[in-house]
């Protein structure tokens, strides 16, 4: 990937704002069928990253993301925290060649949420950010293959981001907090799928740029 990361101070500062400005209508959602404190989980866990993002901006993309996942299993608590975590260091586990390439990315992206699966004892369709997070992997790795420009596959994974958020008020919470309501669960947007989609739309805006 030409994107190196260098671009990842602008990456925590999008997804920093985006949180700031979505945190009231996501707690409201985690209120709903959680306990509440998932945007304040998050939010440590982007202040963590702030303070460290010039030192990571230094790394290459493994470290990088080695480095992301300790920040956070350190300094997120929750279940999101060890989830994301997970996903961190599982991506620099699976990329240990510095070269990374689009479908390479595509290829660590898919293993690192399959290792999210396992972490969770989840999967897709359980009402939870992982509603969000593998449709974005199967877009990022049939983007990847397209060959199309980035603009193009931003847009299309941030529509697959937004479908699976959409998606997840018609699904049965039965994982986290939420899955305690079994029928009460439904009809209501799961809060870990609404961040992990604003925090992918963060990114791909700043990326388009
Ligand atoms: P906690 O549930 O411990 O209070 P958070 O509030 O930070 O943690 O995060 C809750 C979010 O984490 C949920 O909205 C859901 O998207 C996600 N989540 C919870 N449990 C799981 C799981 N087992 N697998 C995948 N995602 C999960
Ligand atoms: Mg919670």
């Amino acid at each position: 990937m030409s994107i190196t990361p260098a671009i990842f101070p602008e990456l925590i500062t999008a997804i920093d704002d985006s949180i700031k400005q979505n945190a009231d209508a996501v707690t409201e959602l985690d209120q709903a069928i959680g306990d509440g404190d998932h945007v304040f989980n998050l939010q440590r866990g982007l202040q963590a990253l702030q303070t460290t993002s010039i030192e990571i901006s230094q790394l290459d993309w493994p470290a990088a993301w080695q480095k992301i996942g300790m920040v956070l299993m350190a300094s997120v608590g929750g279940a999101s925290g060890s989830l994301y975590a997970t996903l961190f260091i599982s991506l620099s586990k699976n990329s240990l060649n510095k070269n990374i390439d689009f479908q390479t990315f595509a290829d660590s992206f898919a293993l690192a949420i399959e290792a999210v699966k396992q972490r969770g004892k989840s999967d897709v369709g359980e009402k939870t950010m992982l509603d969000v997070l593998v449709p974005v992997a199967e877009s990022l790795k049939t983007a990847a293959q397209a060959n199309q420009d980035l603009a193009t596959s931003l847009t299309q994974i941030c529509q697959a981001a937004e479908d699976g958020v959409e998606n997840t008020r018609n699904l049965l919470a039965t994982k986290g907090r939420a899955s305690f309501l079994g029928e009460r669960s439904l009809d209501h947007i799961d809060a870990g799928a609404k961040t992990a989609q604003l925090m992918i739309a963060a990114m791909a805006s700043v990326l388009s740029k």
